[in-house]
């Protein structure tokens, strides 16, 4: 008995100093402001990307809202170099040439970038932007953004045959195939597991230069799509910076799927620190078993409505 006075001295006296050792938080920058007019509802998936990385302890989330790409700039400057990563909820056809030029040197110069949905959609005339995502889609996108890249055969292709940038069917629940798993960001997770409703893109294209594909999914012919395993987590080296670009996450509903939820936050971590020090949920998606966040979900007002976010889309809607 004489020991645990003595113990608790000890853990008394190392307790503040394992808390100091502790590494701050990973600063982040989560930019919206504009995505596509009606097609993403950025101000509701804004405040979840945000719980997303939040909920981890790892990040301090900074929200800033940039004017759509037709609006005034003159007082906006983002102040890149206060943080260590940019999440992008952004999609607009163009920004300012002095813009472009600070977030061209945040993330040469080593800074984190996160590309969400259709942040791949963006500046498709800006062309370190296409060779920060490696592959987007729509904006009049065509074979001169450069080659849609798919799997094939356990191979990476680039198939520079000519045709639009940018599709997807119906969403529904995909399976995602690891391409990658010794990645840190997929390390530990299932090689296949299932992905909540969703708009899979397909036929993306661009520079897809020192671009590592992680994961793809099969874009279903019987859905509108190519036949074609197609990138769904790609990694980039731009500069001295690391990207992860994920095409998935349209919408609230979309984003609630524990898996999405794992490759953000492991994403984000990768991008801003080159390590992933986060466990694989314990209620992560099987191959055959979908995992969705009620409580990610509660957060779109039209589920709080009875409405069903993840049901198929209208076939109407082609566009991103
Ligand atoms: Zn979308």
């Amino acid at each position: 008995m004489k020991t645990l006075p003595l113990l608790a001295t000890l853990a008394a006296t190392l307790l503040p100093i394992a808390a100091t050792a502790q590494h701050p938080p990973i600063r982040v920058l989560l930019l919206d402001g504009e995505s596509a007019g009606a097609y993403h509802n950025w101000k509701l998936t804004t405040p979840v990307l945000r719980e997303i990385l939040e909920e981890t302890g790892l990040f301090e989330v900074t929200i800033l809202t940039a004017p759509t790409h037709d609006g005034d700039f003159s007082q906006f400057d983002p102040q890149l170099g206060k943080f260590q990563a940019i999440v992008m909820n952004y999609d607009g056809p163009d920004w300012p040439e002095n813009l472009r030029a600070q977030f061209e040197q945040f993330v040469g110069n080593g800074g984190g970038l996160v590309i969400v949905h259709a942040a791949d959609n963006g500046f498709p005339n800006w062309p370190a932007y296409n060779l920060m995502t490696g592959v987007g889609g729509w904006r009049n996108r065509t074979e001169q953004a450069g080659p849609h890249w798919y799997f094939d055969q356990d191979k990476l292709i680039g198939d520079p045959a000519p045709g639009h940038a940018g599709n997807h069917g119906n969403r529904l629940p995909f399976q995602i195939t690891a391409r990658a798993p010794d990645h840190p960001i997929l390390r530990g997770l299932p090689h296949i597991w299932v992905h909540t409703a969703d708009e899979l893109y397909d036929s993306l294209r661009g520079p897809g230069k020192n671009m590592t594909v992680l994961a793809t999914a099969h874009s279903d012919p019987a859905n509108k799509g190519t036949g074609h395993d197609e990138p769904m987590a790609m990694v980039l080296q731009f500069g001295k910076g690391r990207i992860f670009h994920t095409p998935m996450g349209h919408d609230v509903a979309a984003l609630s799927c524990v898996g999405l939820v794992t490759l953000l936050q492991r994403g984000t971590e990768w991008v801003a620190t080159g390590k992933v020090t986060q466990k694989v949920p314990a209620n992560f998606p099987t191959a055959d078993t979908i995992s969705t966040r009620a409580d990610i979900l509660s957060m779109d007002p039209d589920f709080l409505k009875g409405a069903a976010p993840i049901a198929p889309h209208p076939v109407a809607i082609r566009a991103r």
